[in-house]
């Protein structure tokens, strides 16, 4: 077993502007942005100045299988930044051969030259925040680009793609943004197939404090549409993409066989990786260290890491397992489940207490079992699909109260 996390994330804070449903940490830099020079190119490079030292500031490592670039709009940046970032890791961390080396990039915020100049640069995949192919939804939604940018976009991959120039890739959508009703979110995913990529994530809007939809609903001012809309939505969600072979492999992705994303599953699977960047959370032993959100104190932080040696700061003496609740929360997504003997048993419970709050559990659990929304196979647990993942919230809901109650 590797001694080290395997798996790195990378936080790219800036977009054009900020979307009326984020709240991420990101830096707006409007929609002239330069990145080499001009407008905008010195925040971008002192970011990246302390984002570099805080790589390197890593000293115990092993080389990595996934690497992930997130935003943010990454794809804001040049190729040759995007290079320098994954020389960084080769010299510092290692790649292995086979890789999975991801990018998010974002319609309007890149040209094809651009695209190259990633691949070029060891991007193997991407992932393409669409979110809709409706122009008028898009906009209502505070995106910058069209429906004729995301087309152009998906058009340029897929060549990519078939072309064998890069393994895979993702188009993103949101699901129930306003305006968009059974027949909007039909022909956004009928749309989407199109392209055939050969991963699709689809995200359910969450409404969000602080952001621009947030005081709409606030006001009253927001069509969303409705839990029976919505609740369509996600069946025709199912149907489409289950017709089209793609086969939902977690409560947000679908892939076509062999496609599911490495990266996420580490994520999922409970196993360690590091986090770079303002705001980004990393989780190299099971504890997780989030980041300041906010530019000045995370360079303040970095200053401070190298100061008093993150590395070592880091190092797996002070092991702490992820809590039992997170890791039946983040199996269950899994369209595998979990196998709850297993997970129990690392909590090291004697026999009697094991039992006590396995049955507890059951019971929490009971109506779901009953209901169908929950399966049970032996000892492993996993949520039916379509209805059990689209209520998935009860169930975890009712998992983290028998958490509480044991505790
Ligand atoms: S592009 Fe993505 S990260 Fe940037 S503001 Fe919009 S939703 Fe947030």
């Amino acid at each position: 077993m590797n001694k080290f996390p395997r798996s790195a994330y990378v936080h790219i804070p800036f977009c054009h502007r900020r979307c009326f449903y984020c709240d991420f940490a990101v830096i707006p830099l409007g929609n002239k942005v330069e990145t080499i020079q001009g407008y905008g190119s010195k925040t971008v490079k002192e970011y990246l100045h302390f984002l570099h030292k805080e790589i390197l500031s890593i000293k115990h490592k092993s080389p990595l299988s996934t690497i992930y670039i997130g935003g943010g709009t990454p794809s804001i940046l040049d190729p040759k930044q995007i290079k320098e970032l994954i020389d960084l890791f080769k010299k510092n961390f290692g790649i292995d051969y086979g890789a999975e080396i991801t990018m998010e990039v974002d319609p309007a915020s890149f040209s094809q030259d651009d695209l190259y100049g990633f691949i070029n640069s060891g991007i193997n995949r991407f992932s393409l925040g669409v979110q809709s192919f409706n122009s008028h939804i898009l906009q209502k939604s505070g995106r910058r680009h069209l429906r004729e940018d995301a087309e152009k976009s998906c058009l340029w991959l897929k060549r990519e793609y078939d072309y064998g120039f890069i393994k895979s890739w993702s188009l993103d959508l949101i699901q129930n943004l306003p305006l968009s009703g059974f027949k909007e979110w039909q022909d956004d995913l009928k749309k989407a197939i199109s392209f055939s990529p050969p991963h699709i994530s689809i995200y359910d809007l969450n409404i969000e404090n602080g952001t621009v939809f947030k005081k709409l609903v606030n006001l009253g001012k927001l069509k969303l549409p409705s839990d029976e809309e919505a609740f369509r939505n996600s069946e025709s969600t199912h149907l489409i993409l289950k017709n089209s072979g793609y086969s939902r492999y977690e409560i947000s992705n679908y892939c076509l066989p062999n496609h599911q994303s490495r990266h996420n599953r580490v994520y999922w699977s409970g196993l360690g990786w590091w986090g770079f960047g303002q705001g980004s959370t990393s989780s190299p032993w099971g504890e997780k260290l989030t980041r300041p959100r906010v530019s000045k104190e995370y360079k303040e932080w970095v200053i401070r890491q190298n100061e008093l040696n993150l590395d070592s700061s880091l190092i797996n003496k002070d092991f702490v397992y992820k809590e039992l609740d997170e890791k039946i929360m983040l199996g269950l997504r899994l369209k595998e489940g979990i196998d709850i003997y297993e997970v129990f048993k690392e909590q090291n419970w004697e026999n009697k207490k094991f039992e006590s709050n396995f049955s507890k559990l059951l019971e929490e659990w009971e109506g779901f079992l009953e209901s169908g929304l929950l399966v049970r196979k032996g000892n492993r647990f996993f949520l039916s699909d379509p209805k059990g993942m689209e209520l998935s919230n009860q169930i975890l809901i009712s998992m983290f109260k028998w958490w509480d109650k044991i505790n």
